[in-house]
C-alpha cells in the first residue's frame, strides 16, 4: 500500500514527467523521496544543498504548479536535505521553504548533456546521450558543439572589439601557442561573446581538423558534472575533458556560488593548460569584478588575456545589420537599417530582434518596409524590451530608496535599517534575477544561502502583515521595473 504521500507525490510525478526531457527528469526528480504530509505540507528529501537549491531555482514554477494540483490552494512543499544518509550538520530541523510564495519567472532550458559517439549503432536518432557513459569514445567522435554561422567572416570588426577579434584570430590559428591562455571574453549582453567564442573554434577546426574542440555553456558543463555525480563516474567526467584541445567555456560567471563545479573546472583547467592547450572563457564581468567566483580559479583567469567586447557604434552596428541581411538574402531599405541603427543602441541582439520583427510586421500584413512601419514596430520593441534587471542594478535601487550607501549594503553590518535594505536586496534578486541563492548572498554582505533564503521569508512575512512595509515594496518593485 501506497502512503498518502507517497501517493500525492506519484501524482505529482506524472505531471513533471510531461513537462520537462527525461534527462532532466532522471537527474533532479528521480532521486527525491516523498517523506512526510501534513497539514497539507509534502516534505521531500533531496540529496544535497545544491540540489535543493537547483530544484528551487529551476523548477519552481512546476513544482509550485503540481502540488497545488494535487492538494489544493493550500498545499506547500518542505525539502529536507539529507547528506550521506544523515541530516546536514546544521540542520537538525528540516530545511522549509514555501515554493508557491515567490513569484518566479519562466524556467530555463532543460539540461542538455552532450557530445555523442556518433558512429556507434545504437546512438542514431538520438541526441542527448551522455558522452561518460559510452565506453570506448573517442576524441574525433567528440562533437564540438560549434555554430557555423558563428564566424569570423559573419563577425564585423569595429573600435568595439578590437582588441578581443584579433587575439581571437591569433588564438584560433595557433591554439595554445599563444600567450593568450587562457583567452578571457568579457562583455554585456547581447555585445557578441558567444558569436566571437565560436568563431575562434571554427578557425581552430580551420586549420586544424583534427584537434578536438569543444563549445559548453557553463551551465552544461555543471549539469554534465552533477550527472557525473549522480551516476558516481566523474572519473569519466574529468576524463573526457582532458581528451580536449581547445576547451570553450562560455558564460564561466554561472559557476558563481558553486564551489564543487568550481573545483572540478579548476583541476581541468589546470590538466589542459600544462598539457599547452588552449582554454577560451566569457564572462558577462572581468575577473577583477567577478563575485563567487574562488581566488585560485580567478588567479588562473588573469594568467592570459582579458578582453572585452563594447557597445559597437553607429557605423558598426549598421554594419552588422546590412551583414545580417546580406546572410540572410532579404531586403531592407538603407534608411530603415540606419533607423534600427540609430535607435537601439544598447546591444546587438536587440537590433537583431528588432530586424526580424519588422520583416514579420511587413511580410504578414503585406505592407512595404518604409520608415513609417520601421519607426512603429522599434518603439514598441525599445518600449517593450525588458531592461535585464541584475543583482547590482537592484542594490542601485534599494540604496537610492533609503540614501544607503552601497558600501553599507554590502558590508556585514547589523544595524537595522541596512539589514532590512540588505534584506530587500536579496528578496528581489530572489525574484527577478536567475541567481543562485548563494550567488545572491555573495553579493550582498558575502552571507551564506541559508541568510538569502530568511531574507526572502522575512520580507513575504512583513508584506503580509505590515501594511507601510508593502508599500515600501510596492514603490521599489515599481523604481526597480521602470526605472
Ligand atoms: P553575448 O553572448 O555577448 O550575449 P551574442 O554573441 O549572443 O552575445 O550576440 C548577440 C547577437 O549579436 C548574435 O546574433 C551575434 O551574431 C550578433 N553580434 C554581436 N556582435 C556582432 C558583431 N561584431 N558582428 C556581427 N554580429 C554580431
Ligand atoms: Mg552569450
Amino acid at each position: 500500500m501506497q502512503n498518502d504521500y507517497e501517493k500525492v507525490w506519484s501524482g505529482c510525478l506524472t505531471v513533471i514527467k510531461d513537462n520537462i526531457s527525461p534527462n532532466s527528469f532522471n537527474t533532479w526528480f528521480a532521486p527525491i523521496k516523498p517523506v512526510r504530509l501534513k497539514n497539507c505540507i509534502l516534505t521531500l528529501q533531496v540529496p544535497s544543498q545544491f540540489f535543493y537549491e537547483w530544484l528551487e531555482e529551476h523548477y519552481i514554477d512546476l513544482l509550485k504548479k503540481t502540488i497545488k494540483k494535487e492538494l489544493g490552494p493550500e498545499g506547500r512543499l518542505e525539502y529536507s536535505i539529507v547528506m550521506d544518509n544523515t541530516y546536514h550538520a546544521n540542520q537538525t530541523q528540516p530545511f522549509t521553504i514555501h515554493a508557491p510564495t515567490l513569484n518566479r519567472k519562466a524556467l530555463r532550458n532543460p539540461p542538455v548533456n552532450m557530445p555523442i559517439d556518433i558512429n556507434r549503432k545504437e546512438n542514431e536518432g538520438k541526441k542527448m546521450l551522455n558522452p561518460f557513459i559510452i565506453p570506448g569514445l573517442k576524441k574525433l567522435n567528440i562533437h564540438p558543439q560549434l555554430i557555423d554561422s558563428y564566424n569570423f567572416d559573419n563577425f564585423i570588426q569595429g573600435d568595439c572589439n578590437r582588441l578581443a577579434r584579433s587575439a581571437g584570430i591569433a588564438v584560433g590559428q595557433n591554439p595554445g601557442k599563444t600567450s593568450f591562455n587562457p583567452l578571457l571574453i568579457y562583455s554585456g549582453n547581447g555585445l557578441g561573446k558567444t558569436h566571437l567564442a565560436h568563431a575562434i573554434g571554427i578557425e581552430v577546426k580551420n586549420h586544424f581538423p583534427e584537434k578536438t574542440v569543444l563549445y559548453v555553456t557553463a551551465e552544461q558543463f555543471t549539469n554534465q558534472f552533477i550527472d557525473s555525480i549522480r551516476n558516481n563516474n566523474q572519473n569519466d567526467f574529468v576524463h573526457f575533458y582532458q581528451m580536449i584541445d581547445v576547451l570553450i567555456v562560455d558564460d564561466i560567471h554561472c559557476l558563481a556560488g558553486k564551489p564543487k563545479t568550481q573545483d572540478v573546472f579548476f583541476h581541468i583547467f589546470n590538466q589542459l593548460h600544462q598539457g599547452g592547450k588552449q582554454i577560451i572563457i566569457t564572462s558577462d564581468m572581468p575577473p577583477v569584478e567577478m563575485s563567487g567566483i574562488e581566488p585560485r580559479l580567478l588567479s588562473r583567469f588573469k594568467w592570459g588575456l582579458s578582453a572585452d567586447l563594447q557597445v559597437p557604434d553607429f557605423e558598426t552596428r549598421l554594419a552588422i545589420l546590412q551583414k545580417k541581411i546580406r546572410n540572410d538574402g532579404v531586403e531592407m531599405p538603407e534608411d530603415v537599417l540606419e533607423l534600427i541603427s540609430a535607435k537601439i543602441s544598447t546591444n546587438v541582439r536587440e537590433m537583431e530582434g528588432a530586424l526580424i520583427s519588422i520583416l514579420a510586421q511587413s511580410s504578414m500584413n503585406k505592407k512595404d518596409i518604409t520608415l513609417k512601419l520601421a519607426s512603429s514596430v522599434i518603439d514598441k520593441f525599445v518600449k517593450n524590451s525588458p531592461r535585464e534587471i541584475t543583482i547590482d542594478y537592484i542594490q542601485q535601487a534599494v540604496c537610492k530608496y533609503f540614501g544607503l550607501p552601497i558600501d553599507k549594503l554590502k558590508s556585514k553590518s547589523r544595524k537595522r535599517e541596512t539589514v532590512q535594505a540588505r534584506q530587500l536586496a536579496m528578496y528581489f534578486s530572489k525574484l527577478y534575477t536567475k541567481s543562485s541563492l548563494a550567488a545572491i548572498g555573495n553579493k550582498c554582505g558575502n552571507k551564506d544561502h541559508a541568510t538569502v533564503l530568511h531574507a526572502c521569508k522575512t520580507v513575504k512575512n512583513l508584506i503580509d502583515t505590515d501594511k507601510s512595509f508593502k508599500q515600501y515594496v510596492d514603490e521599489l518593485d515599481n523604481m526597480i521595473n521602470v526605472g
